[in-house]
């Protein structure tokens, strides 16, 4: 579904973004996997090399706050693989501290990374989508993006704001033929949910209505349908995949 195109995913090297990684790669894309330390980059080449060592794939660990390493990154990618088609912003952390315990600099952090960079990725590939004539990014929301958490506010407040750059960029973008769509999980498997009590994962999973957590390739299949062609008329799209945990 994607052969022939070039992907960057942000946070690649695990969890979510690592199964899109992975997904993209099974399906003919080349791609560029961004983390926050280049030892787990290192490991997750090593890793993906293990499955195919054939798989065009490279990895970098730029600051994504700071707007001149991303856009640095975005024109590397290019040098090495020729154009950017598809951008995944994915990276992001999460907050659970009730609001009278929130250091305000934990805040400003969360803010940071899960919007800013977010900014930077979009504002430094448009230029590159634009000239190949469009492109595909995708953002990595959350279930909470559409009701907020009871703790943790700089998490859903982030998450408000990818949806508002989602839509946003859809309207901007798409004269360029870029579209701009979101993909919004519900609890997914990644490593920190997989190490939950046993007791504890089924309390979570008890109100979802499909009965179970998400699996990050479940998710990542969103993200696969939203980078190809068969999404070609989809664009300003929140994706819920959360089993319709908050319906
Ligand atoms: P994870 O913690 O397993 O992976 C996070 C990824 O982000 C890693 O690759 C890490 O290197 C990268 N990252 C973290 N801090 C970074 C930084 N400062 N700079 C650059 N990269 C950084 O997380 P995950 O659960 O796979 O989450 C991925 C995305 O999915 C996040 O945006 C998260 O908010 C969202 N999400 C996750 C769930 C869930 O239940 N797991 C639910 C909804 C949304």
């Amino acid at each position: 579904m994607l052969k022939g195109k070039v992907a960057v995913v942000t946070g690649g090297t695990r969890g979510i973004g690592y199964a899109v990684v992975e997904l993209f790669l099974k399906n003919g894309a080349s791609v560029a996997l961004l983390g926050s330390r280049q030892e787990t980059v290192d490991k997750a080449l090593a890793k993906l090399k293990e499955t195919n060592p054939d798989w065009p794939v490279v990895g970098m660990a730029p600051d994504l706050t700071d707007y001149a390493a991303v856009e640095a990154t975005m024109n590397a990618v290019k040098a090495q693989f020729g154009r950017i088609d598809i951008l995944v912003n994915n990276a992001g952390i999460s907050a659970r501290e009730p609001l009278m315990q929130y250091d305000p600099a934990a805040f400003d952090n969360i803010i940071r990374l899960n919007v800013n960079a977010v900014f930077n990725g979009c504002r430094a590939v448009a230029p590159i989508m634009k000239e190949q004539g469009g492109g595909s990014i995708i953002n990595t929301s959350s279930m909470v993006s559409l009701y907020g958490q009871p703790s943790g506010v700089g998490y859903p407040a982030s998450k408000f704001a990818v949806n508002g750059l989602t839509k946003s960029l859809a309207r901007e973008l798409g004269r360029s033929n870029i579209r701009v769509n979101a993909v919004a999980p519900g609890v997914t498997r990644t490593d920190m949910v997989a190490a939950l009590p046993k007791e504890l994962l089924e309390r979570v999973s008890a109100p979802i209505p499909l009965g179970r957590v998400g699996e990050p390739e479940e998710v990542a299949n969103c993200f696969l349908f939203l980078a190809s062609d068969m999404a070609s008329y989809v664009t300003g799209e929140i994706l819920s995949v959360d089993g319709a945990a908050q319906t």
